[in-house]
């Protein structure tokens, strides 16, 4: 379908004189007409308002922060946006690496304040798009439901489950966005939609994995819950030099839906490597597939942990993070087992400040077409990202983190994970969304054909 200008444009009355005529942003006009407050770059409440999570967006000055207290001023701002011109970026958790969340110049719609849970009879459960992943966890978990979703602990639901949603019961319950049951979306003409497999299909189809910032602006997700079991948690370290061996067991290591795992690799060289996992069940069952893991590795972990918990108290325990971060990262999928793991070794450890994370794929992640969804990389062996901590140099954190990622780009594809989007990454489009990028340039355009929410890294 194909979203017309009229509503934009009655509904603002006198703000717009004809199609393409803009005024100026009134400000004082939206604020008369939202519920929550407009923090301005002169008002106190400011400088806290405008910041995400990364401290290197610090320096990014929206031109406005609307927090929003309900659906209907986010209508608002986004009526704003299409008859102003002003550049508009929803927030919900402030996670986004490239900071498009707190754009210069843009009227960022805050979300925080639309983040209740409510677990509803049938054990689906609807989400204000503005809650963070740890009280989405605390809901539920006193509901006795689950919800596979990402690990940081103030990381929002929207963002998360926009790109896709890579989390520790992901191979055993699909990515965040396979639990979408139906989202309440404001598009670009300022309408509140309600979009399902059967209301607007194709619309609901580009949410689960299209990434954040297209579309519109979402509400509020209902999801299908999964019960809230217990989990057994286990970190395994094993020596610097087996690095290269354990690539090729870790990749190749049979298990079932049950168990999930990443490989975390520190750029230094003699740095020891990490496994570490979330199996869903009980703790005596995951220790035939530890011991397997060392068999295929040729060594024995220097550190063996595991450990039972409840569903929430493992998902506190995954939550390690800190209040703010200071790193630049980028990502590629692994769509193929890693043939020379020794080269791969190396390349990974080509600078000390280097973090490389592997994510198991596979499970009910796999068993989702790769058309079904917006997310693409459905058959990927693994997701990786690379990151690298700032400390006062970007630009040479910034070339370590891209000399891997194209390098893996050179022998494994040029792909990545949006949801780990990188400003610099190239060819941006194809990367992120492969195949499926034309049918979501279709829905952009479809829903959003004056470009309300362009952004650097959007689509349309
Ligand atoms: C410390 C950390 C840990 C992470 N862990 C994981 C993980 O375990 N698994 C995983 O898959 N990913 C993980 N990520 C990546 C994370 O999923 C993305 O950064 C995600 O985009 C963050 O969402 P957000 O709502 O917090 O961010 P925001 O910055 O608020 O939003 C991200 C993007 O989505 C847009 N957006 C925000 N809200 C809405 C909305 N309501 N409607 C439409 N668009 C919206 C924003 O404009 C922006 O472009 C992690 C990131 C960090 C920094």
């Amino acid at each position: 379908m194909t979203v017309s200008r009229r509503g934009i444009l009655f509904g603002l009355g006198a703000a717009v004189t004809g199609f393409g005529t803009a005024a100026p942003p009134d400000w004082q006009r939206l604020r008369t007409r939202l519920t929550g407050a407009l923090h301005l770059p002169r008002d106190p409440g400011y400088p806290n308002a405008s910041q995400g999570y990364f401290t290197l967006h610090d320096g990014q000055r929206p031109a406005a922060v609307a927090r929003c207290a309900r659906a209907e001023d986010v209508q608002a701002c986004v009526e704003f946006a299409a008859a102003t011109g002003a550049p508009i970026a929803a927030r919900s958790g402030g996670h986004s690496y490239a900071g498009y969340s707190t754009r210069d110049g843009s009227l960022v719609v805050d979300l925080r304040d639309l983040s209740t849970v409510d677990v509803n009879r049938d054990g689906t459960a609807t989400i204000g798009a503005g809650a963070r992943l740890i009280d989405v966890y605390s809901a539920l978990a006193r509901s006795g439901r689950a919800l596979p979703g990402g690990t940081c602990p103030s990381v929002g639901i929207a963002g998360l489950t926009l790109g896709g949603g890579i989390g520790v019961t992901a191979r055993k319950y699909g990515l965040t966005c396979d639990r979408l049951g139906s989202a309440r979306i404001v598009t670009a003409d300022g309408v509140l939609r309600t979009v399902s497999a059967t209301n607007e299909p194709d619309l609901f189809w580009a949410l689960r994995g299209g990434g954040g910032g297209n579309f519109g602006i979402v509400t509020s997700f209902t999801f299908r819950t999964a019960p809230a079991t217990d989990l057994t948690v286990f970190e395994l370290e094993f020596p610097a030099a087996a690095l290269s061996v354990l690539l090729g067991a870790w990749q190749s290591w049979p298990i079932p839906d049950e168990v999930w795992c990443n490989l975390d690799v520190p750029g230094d060289p003699h740095a020891t490597a990490w496994v570490t996992g979330c199996f869903v069940g009980q703790e005596p069952r995951v220790q035939p597939y530890i011991d397997n893991l060392a068999k295929l590795a040729g060594t024995q972990p220097i550190t063996r942990r595991t450990k039972q918990y409840d569903y929430f108290d493992a998902m506190r325990h995954f939550a390690g993070q800190p209040d703010r971060g200071s790193y630049v990262s980028t990502s590629r999928m692994i769509g193929a087992p890693i043939r020379d793991t020794s080269a791969m070794a190396t390349l990974l450890r080509s600078a000390p400040g280097l973090y490389t994370q592997f994510d198991r794929f596979g499970g009910a992640i796999a068993r989702v077409g790769e058309s079904d969804t917006a997310f693409p990389y459905r058959k990927s062996v693994a997701s990786m990202q690379i990151v690298h901590q700032v400390d006062g140099n970007e630009p040479a954190a910034r070339q370590a983190i891209e000399h891997v990622r194209d390098e893996v780009g050179r022998q494994y594809g040029q792909t990545g994970y949006v949801n780990y989007i990188d400003p610099h990454m190239p060819n941006w489009a194809q990367a992120y969304y492969g195949t499926n990028l034309p049918r979501l340039l279709t829905v952009a355009g479809n829903y959003d054909p004056q470009r309300v929410f362009a952004f650097p890294q959007g689509l349309g």
